[in-house]
């Protein structure tokens, strides 16, 4: 392939607003806030299921405090029944009086037994909401957190695609001075192997780092300036320049 040694010189040009895609591109990749934002999302979905769990525990534990409430106003009913009947005097069998009175006693045990059963209940309600509170704050900065670091990435991204806008318009304003055969060798090596052309430096080739044999150098040296030459080693579109040690 021949091509104008100025375009040849072009493509390092291209080449370089090309390593700079490459490199906002990787910026955009591997910005420190996705992995935040990330981690994030995962805490914010555990702590989801985390706040329904504590919920339908604080939930049920709220219905076997009322259901145990009412197991107590029960016993005390009777209770007070037994008494009213007690003083009103129409029991007067000895036997009798002594029956209601065993009851009446046995009611209160009872009773205070329930009792114990509600506040051992509510103790446990009480564990069950400061845990449902503790998740919702927990949620609120997570999710503070997570807007917070969601905006610092939208930011950034902002920044790169404005970069990025840039270069690709000076790329384009590159790419139209070099002639299509050239640019769509050069295009297809970028393909490859992601850089398409490369500066023959000091009698190495910039692009794989590999110094040329005499062999090489001395074919390169009989190339016409218009030949395309190219790397024996990576294949690249070797630009020859004043610095190319020829
Ligand atoms: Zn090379």
């Amino acid at each position: 392939m021949k091509a104008a040694p100025d375009a040849q010189k072009r493509l390092l040009d291209l080449a370089e607003q090309d390593a700079a895609l490459d490199r906002l591109r990787h910026r955009r990749r591997t910005l420190p806030e996705l992995a935040g934002i990330d981690d994030l999302s995962k805490r914010l979905a555990q702590i989801a299921t985390q706040i329904i769990a504590a919920e339908t525990e604080a939930a049920d534990l709220g219905r076997e405090q009322s259901k145990a409430e009412s197991d107590v106003d029960a016993v005390r009913q009777r209770a007070e029944r037994d008494q009213k009947r007690l003083d009103s005097g129409a029991v007067s069998s000895p036997r009798d009086l002594a029956g209601l009175q065993s009851e009446i006693a046995s009611l209160h045990r009872r009773q205070g037994d329930l009792e114990e059963v509600v506040l051992e209940i509510m103790e446990r309600r009480e564990t069950a909401d400061a845990r449902v509170d503790a998740l919702r704050a927990e949620r609120e900065t997570i999710t503070a957190d997570l807007v917070g670091a969601e905006s610092r990435r939208d930011t950034a991204f902002a920044e790169i695609d404005k970069d990025g806008s840039e270069v690709t318009a000076r790329r384009k304003t590159i790419a139209a001075e070099i002639p299509a055969d050239l640019l769509a060798l050069y295009e297809k090596l970028r393909e490859s192997s992601g850089v398409g052309a490369a500066l023959l430096h000091g009698g190495r080739c910039l692009g794989c780092r590999t110094t040329m044999s005499i062999a090489d150098l001395n074919a390169i040296r009989a190339a016409k300036p218009d030949e395309v030459v190219r790397c024996e080693e990576c294949r690249r579109i070797l630009v020859r320049t004043n610095e190319s040690g020829l």
